[in-house]
C-alpha cells in the first residue's frame, strides 16, 4: 500500500523553486557574477615578496648592533653584559678583553636568532642603546647556520636598517605604506638597499 504524504502549498512552491534553480545552474551563475564583479574592484592582497608593508616603528624584528652615527669607527657597546644576562633564551653572548689603559674591548658579539623570542628585553636594558630591534622579519633560510650572527653581521644589519629607515623617512613612508623592493636585497644576508631599489607602491593615508 502506498504511503501518502501531505505536501503544503509552501513546500510545493519551495521545491519547484529549487528545481528551477538547478535547471538554470543558478549557483554557478551567482558565483560567476561575483567573480565578474571582483574584476572591477581594487585587490586587497599584494604581490609578496616584491611588495611589502612598511613595518610599524616599534616593530620588534631582528636584533642588531648599531654604532654611534657621529663616531662610526667606534663601538657603542661598552661590554656590560646586561643584554646577555637578561636574555631569557640565552641567545646572546659576548667576548671581551682588556685593551690599552685597561679599557674593555668588545672582541666579538654573538646572536643566535634560532633562539631569539623577539621579546626586546636586550634592547630595553642596554644602557647605551647599542642594540636595536630592526624591522626585518624575513629570516627564512636553508641552513640554521645562516641565523648565527657575529658582531660584524649584527653591525651590518644595524647599518642597513638605519639606511633603510632614512630612505623611507625621506620618501615620507610610514606604517601601512606599501613598498616594492628586489627580494634578495631585503634579506638579512644582503641587507643593503639603495634609494633607486626601493620604489613606493602606495603611500599610507595621512
Ligand atoms: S630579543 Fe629577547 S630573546 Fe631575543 S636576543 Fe633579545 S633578550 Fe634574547
Ligand atoms: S647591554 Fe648594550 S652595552 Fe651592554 S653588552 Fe649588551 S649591547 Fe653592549
Amino acid at each position: 500500500m502506498g504511503v501518502y504524504k501531505l505536501v503544503t502549498y509552501q513546500e510545493e512552491k519551495s521545491s519547484l523553486k529549487k528545481l528551477m534553480k538547478q535547471m538554470f545552474f543558478w549557483e554557478i551563475l551567482q558565483g560567476m557574477g561575483l567573480t565578474f564583479r571582483q574584476m572591477f574592484t581594487k585587490p586587497i592582497t599584494m604581490r609578496y615578496p616584491e611588495n611589502k608593508w612598511v613595518m610599524p616603528e616599534r616593530m620588534r624584528g631582528q636584533v642588531a648592533l648599531v654604532r654611534d652615527p657621529k663616531k662610526p669607527d667606534e663601538d657603542l657597546c661598552v661590554g656590560c653584559c646586561l643584554c646577555v644576562r637578561v636574555c631569557p633564551s640565552g641567545a646572546l653572548d659576548i667576548l671581551t678583553s682588556r685593551g690599552e689603559d685597561n679599557q674593555k674591548v668588545i672582541d666579538d658579539y654573538f646572536l643566535d636568532m634560532t633562539r631569539c623570542l623577539f621579546c626586546g628585553s636586550c634592547v630595553e636594558i642596554c644602557p647605551v642603546n647599542a642594540l636595536v630591534n630592526t624591522d626585518d622579519y624575513e629570516l627564512s633560510c636553508y641552513s640554521k647556520d645562516d641565523l648565527l650572527f657575529d658582531k660584524k653581521a649584527m653591525l651590518n644589519t644595524g647599518h642597513a636598517w638605519r639606511k633603510r629607515i632614512k630612505i623611507m623617512q625621506a620618501k615620507g613612508l610610514k606604517e601601512q605604506s606599501v613598498i616594492t623592493v628586489k627580494p634578495a636585497k631585503w634579506t638579512s644576508q644582503k641587507p643593503d638597499i639603495t634609494e633607486e631599489e626601493l620604489a613606493v607602491a602606495s603611500k599610507a593615508k595621512a
